[in-house]
């Protein structure tokens, strides 16, 4: 197997992948809050630790890839009271949109998606856990977890706890112990359609705890890897990390692996910003290829811009895969040209460096071109992991010439070779009436679509 090495946000440092459990890899990534469609900056996390998934299952390991849903959350329920409807209605509706509009991306779905609705026992064991071991107090029917009181705190997010604001505002002033402290459970409010039993008084769940319970029903504690976007570092995966390490004295996850934002003119795309492309609309607009490509095309920890432009580079690098297609057959690629192959494989086990393996499979093809064809086989491995080896199928259905052009073609080649030219172009301008351009080439003339 090869070495995989991943950057941990925690150490700061690029961390071996060892598994628990040889061969075995649990990967938990934080979803959506579903309370509006998604827009395609909450659909990164969903590209970037599919295809690390696929990666990793092509390095011969198991992967469990775990996305939560927030289905319980303020957002929720302020979206769901001004338009009249229960807030579990609303959470139901736009699950399901994420699940469909994510289905689009054509990578697949995660192996567990778990609702916070649906976990609320072991949210309950864990908080009474982190009650009964001095980390959290119950106030008039909240909980909250006491940040001063776990020594590794602001390790991951390397803040001082000076700099930190958990971001609560005003609610629970009063009943904190301090202002650092963060709720674990919330007494149900004025405005609340729903809320669940607990020991300490009927309420609901914080966020934060709702991940640190699901994480560790899935995968238990100690996994290999947990991601989302590096705008949740602090306070929420901090807290997670906290509650974890408190309730059960080791470590929730072994590596933090944070993707950058994705940008729209310089700035995040955020619903608060007000600069959002939603998934559904952007699907529509330029397709699932190109949006896979453009999200492979910058490195996971880097910022991506989004714009007409790089959407159009996108489209193009996935069409030049579409058009190598039409000169490869299935079967075997050469060996001598398996070191692009090579370092497409080891860029993405040295810190998932997509773009680095983007540059490789391309050289591949330029490689392919210049050979006049061959066979597909290590550009089809190659593209399946990024979960776009349908760029080489689409070209075979659609854009092959059949044989009344190849014939077309062969006595065009004639007339040159006869240096009858006249006839030649004769014979041009008929494949162009039946839509075949002739592209000349060292290797020989081929025929692409006119209006590529
Ligand atoms: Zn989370």
């Amino acid at each position: 197997m090869r070495t995989i090495r991943l950057h941990d946000t925690r150490s700061g440092a690029l961390l071996e992948l060892e598994p628990r459990e040889p061969g075995r890899v649990g990967i938990y990534a934080c979803g959506p809050t579903v309370y509006n469609p998604i827009h395609v900056g909450n659909a990164r996390p969903f590209v970037v630790f599919s295809v690390l998934k696929r990666f990793l299952e092509h390095e011969g390991y198991a992967v469990t890839l775990v996305i939560n849903v927030t289905d319980v959350n303020d957002k929720i329920y302020d979206a769901a009271r001004p338009a009249g409807i229960p807030s579990a209605a609303l959470a139901r509706e736009m699950t399901a949109r994420y699940v469909a509009d994510t289905d689009r991306l054509g990578l697949g779905r995660p192996d567990r998606e778990p609702l916070a609705s649906e976990t609320i026992d072991e949210i309950v064991e864990l908080i009474e856990t982190l009650i009964d071991r001095g980390s959290a107090y119950a106030v008039d029917g909240d909980v909250y977890f006491r940040v001063r009181s776990d020594p590794a705190y602001g390790t991951l997010s390397h803040r001082a706890l000076d700099d930190m604001d958990q971001g609560e505002g005003i609610e629970g002033t009063g009943r904190k112990e301090d202002p650092l402290d963060f709720a674990l459970w919330k007494a149900g409010k004025e405005g609340e359609d729903t809320s669940w039993p607990a020991p300490w008084g009927a309420g609901r769940p914080g966020w934060h705890i709702e991940c640190s319970a699901m994480a560790e029903a899935l995968l238990g504690v100690g996994f290999e890897i947990h991601g989302g976007g590096n705008d949740l570092t602090f306070p929420h995966h901090e807290n997670e990390a906290a509650q974890t390490r408190a309730a059960r004295g080791t470590e929730l996850s072994r590596i933090w692996m944070h993707n950058g934002m994705l940008q729209m003119a310089g700035e995040k795309m955020a619903k608060s910003v007000g600069n959002i492309a939603s998934l559904a609309q952007a699907l529509d607009d330029w397709g699932r290829d190109a949006l896979v490509m453009l999200l492979c095309s910058g490195h996971y920890r880097q910022p991506i811009q989004y714009s007409d432009e790089t959407l159009h580079q996108a489209r193009q690098a996935a069409r030049r895969f579409s058009e190598v297609a039409r000169r490869l057959h299935v079967g075997p690629s050469p060996p001598d040209m398996g070191a692009f192959t090579q370092r497409f494989f080891a860029a993405l086990a040295d810190d998932f460096n997509t773009p680095q393996a983007l540059a490789a499979a391309h050289e591949w093809v330029t490689e392919a071109n210049r050979r006049g064809g061959t066979g597909d086989g290590d550009l089809r491995e190659m593209l399946a992991v990024l979960g776009l080896e349908s760029l080489l199928d689409g070209a075979a259905h659609e854009g092959q010439p059949d044989g009344a052009a190849l014939e077309l073609l062969e006595r065009r080649q004639a007339a040159r070779a006869q240096r009858d030219f006249a006839r030649a172009d004769r014979l041009r301008d008929e494949l162009a009436a039946a839509g075949w351009q002739v592209r000349d080439s060292p290797s020989g003339a081929e025929l692409v679509p006119v209006d590529r």
